[in-house]
């Protein structure tokens, strides 16, 4: 009988599901938007409706389905516990492990969404046949996952690579986190728009609310509105910024760029070039590769897969 694990991506936008075989092909896979602003039991049914969905379809192909791997932005314990996500407060005290498995009656495993997605890309994408990298997810927030000398760098209490919250401006915008001037103020989907609404003619971008998404100033950025590309170039600097003081504390072979936001990798690319060639001492700079993704939206989910294959040793 065939097998198949479900990997779940959870994000402040975005909720992914898929079927995964232990290869990595994606069998088949649900997506909607994470609805968090609706609360905990909300997100929760959605979530439920989408694995139950996904074990239907399971069984109608005669797919035997072993365990679930999740993804969560925030501080989340090996246990499945959601000590903090500032971008899905409703979530934050959620024990997403026991939770799971206590309704679907699978092992579950989950883990950081982006240190989900760097082990995704380790096995699977652009960081095959890498030892040390960092990949940044753009999105709602910044996440990132570290991989040093071939091994996830998890940190003494399993909370590392928090890179959305390094401070670039010490007097800079406030952050949920309850910091100032973290990178992921001036470096995630919703930072293009503020940063765009200041720079292009009004009336070019749809009045909030809702706010327009970052893909709607991509579009502006291609038709040639100067503004536009501009807000993708700051987005680029400063991220930039931030990886430059990383870059010369760990010398990186690459960063690899993922999250929905790096479907405009070539726009934010000349900002990043710009300030990490200025920043990095040049025989650092020169040994790092810039990366986009190679997964793209599946990163999460195969890395959920990947987790859970290595976590709760599925066959
Ligand atoms: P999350 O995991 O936080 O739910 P995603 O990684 O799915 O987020 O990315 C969603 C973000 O990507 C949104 O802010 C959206 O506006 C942005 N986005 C989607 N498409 C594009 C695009 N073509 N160019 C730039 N940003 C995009
Ligand atoms: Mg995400
Ligand atoms: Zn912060």
């Amino acid at each position: 009988m065939k097998t198949a694990v479900i990997g779940i991506d959870i994000g402040g936008t975005n909720l992914r599901s898929a079927l995964v075989t232990a290869s990595g092909a994606i069998v088949e896979q649900r997506r909607s938007t994470s609805g968090i602003e609706t609360g905990r039991d909300r997100f929760c049914s959605r979530l439920l409706a989408s694995i139950d969905e996904l074990r239907e379809e399971a069984a109608r192909r005669g797919i035997r389905v072993h365990a679930i791997g999740a993804g969560v932005p925030g501080l989340i314990g090996r246990d499945g516990l959601i000590h903090s996500s500032v971008n899905m407060r409703p979530l934050e005290g959620l024990n997403l492990g026991s939770f799971l498995e206590e309704r679907t009656g699978l092992p579950a495993a989950c883990g950081n969404d982006a240190n989900i997605i760097a082990l995704g890309e380790q096995r699977f994408g652009a960081g095959k046949g890498l030892s040390s990298f960092l990949v940044v997810t753009i999105g709602t927030g910044l996440g990132s996952g570290l991989i040093l000398d071939n091994r996830l760098w998890t940190g003494a209490n399993g909370f590392a690579a928090e890179f959305g919250h390094v401070t670039v401006d010490p007097q800079g915008l406030p952050c949920p986190c309850g910091n100032r001037g973290c990178l992921e103020q001036y470096c995630s989907g919703g930072a293009v728009v503020r940063a765009a609404r200041e720079l292009i003619p009004a009336g070019l971008l749809a009045p909030a609310p809702p706010e327009p998404g970052a893909e709607a100033v991509a579009a502006l950025a291609r038709q040639g509105v100067a503004g536009a590309r501009t807000a993708f170039e700051r987005l680029g600097r400063w991220l930039g910024i931030a990886l430059g003081s990383l870059s010369n504390t760990l010398n990186l072979e690459a960063v690899i760029v993922g999250g929905g936001v790096a479907a405009s990798f070539d726009l934010l690319l000349p900002g990043l070039r710009a300030e990490l060639s200025q920043r990095c001492f040049p025989h650092i700079y020169d040994g790092l590769a810039i990366l986009k993704t190679e997964l793209g939206d599946d990163a999460g989910l195969l890395g959920g897969a990947a987790l859970a294959e290595e976590r709760l040793h599925v066959p």
